[in-house]
């Protein structure tokens, strides 16, 4: 089967898979305080059906799978999903996004069922901070979590954060030192119009710029070469030998550079996070379809990919979608 191209030329080779689209916490920046309403079980894939897809997509020349969701762990298979993808040839990298909360439990299961890596999600260290934020208090069950997967050797363990402007902007650097301390690689990411409650305002983002002005209060940034397709840009801080990266998706975006396919939960390809449309293969694939057919749907859907996410455009229409039905 052929690579997944684009018009533009570009190459995903990164499926992002969403597993679920519930979730332990409810982030302010992602979903409202009552939740959502959730995905009938029955238009979710089954494993069985998402084991085949993801199989697609790797003949397709995908080489790396990024769980997530929602919260990925909240998938009870979760573990049997891991192992499942480890034993597709050629084996594709697999790494998870996550909040953490049920790592301290799962970090050695899924380290032996086949996962590689883990990004863990902490917007701060400060326990009333992650309560407000996360509308949870729960910030031991990450801390475990995050200690946990260190030891299980899902290393180098990733954090990521997002600076919300008046709730944790300002301890940026506080949230660095604590993860250097700990040998965890912090990635700020600038927030996104991706909220289910569309309430995203341009004018409160904290851009990566200031979230970088607010680092180098405290600390030394040198630039480290090398970014590729990634998006972050990283940076030595201090002598090293710890890093951060910085995600600009809004204010510098990456995608001509991008690498990215999706697969939500009930079985629609994305060809990008801002996507306002999507590429069914559940019907098909419930309709008997061939992996060929299915091939060429997931072919279609990547070809259209538009050049940029478009985000300050006046045209901009924020998808129906939220984030955590897309899987981020
Ligand atoms: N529940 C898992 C977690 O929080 O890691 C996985 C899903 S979550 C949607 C994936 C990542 O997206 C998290 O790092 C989260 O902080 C980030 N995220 C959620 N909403 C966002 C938004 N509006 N803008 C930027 N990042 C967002
Ligand atoms: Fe849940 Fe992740 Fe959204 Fe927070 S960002 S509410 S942890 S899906």
């Amino acid at each position: 089967m052929s690579v997944l191209v684009d018009q533009l030329g570009r190459v995903a080779t990164d499926l992002r898979v969403s597993v679920t689209d519930r979730c332990t916490l409810r982030c302010q920046y992602c979903m409202p305080a009552e939740g959502l309403p959730w995905m009938p079980p029955e238009e979710m894939l089954t494993d069985a059906e998402l084991l085949r897809v993801v199989g697609i997509f790797v003949e397709l020349g995908v080489t790396q799978v990024r769980l997530t969701g929602g919260e990925p762990l909240l998938r009870r298979s979760i573990v049997d999903l891991v192992a499942g993808i480890a034993a597709l040839t050629p084996r594709p990298k697999i790494a998870m996004t996550t909040n953490g909360l049920a790592l301290g439990r799962l970090a050695a299961p899924l380290k032996a069922a086949g996962l590689d890596r883990v990004n863990v999600s902490l917007d701060t260290v400060d326990r009333g901070v992650y309560e407000t934020l996360t509308r949870r208090d729960r910030l031991a069950d990450v801390e475990s979590g995050l200690r946990a997967a260190a030891e299980a050797g899902l290393t180098p363990v990733k954090v990521n954060a997002v600076a919300m402007r008046g709730v944790n902007d300002d301890s940026v650097a506080e949230v660095l030192r604590w993860c250097l301390e700990r040998g965890y690689e912090l990635r700020f990411i600038e927030q996104m119009p991706l909220d289910a409650q569309h309430a995203w305002d341009r004018s409160a983002l904290v851009t990566a710029a200031e979230v970088r002005e607010r680092l180098q209060r405290r600390f030394t940034l040198t630039p480290l070469p090398g970014r590729g397709s990634a998006p972050a840009q990283r940076y030595l801080v201090d002598d090293g030998p710890g890093t951060v990266g910085v995600i600009a998706s809004v204010t510098e975006p990456f995608c001509q550079a991008c690498d990215r396919t999706r697969l939500t939960a009930d079985g629609q390809v994305r060809n990008c996070l801002f996507s306002n449309r999507e590429t069914d293969l559940r019907g098909p694939l419930r309709s008997g379809a061939t992996d060929e057919q299915l091939a060429a749907l997931i072919r279609g859907e990547m070809w259209r990919k538009a050049p940029g996410h478009g985000i300050g455009r006046a045209d901009f229409h924020q998808p129906d979608r939220p984030m955590s039905a897309i899987g981020g």
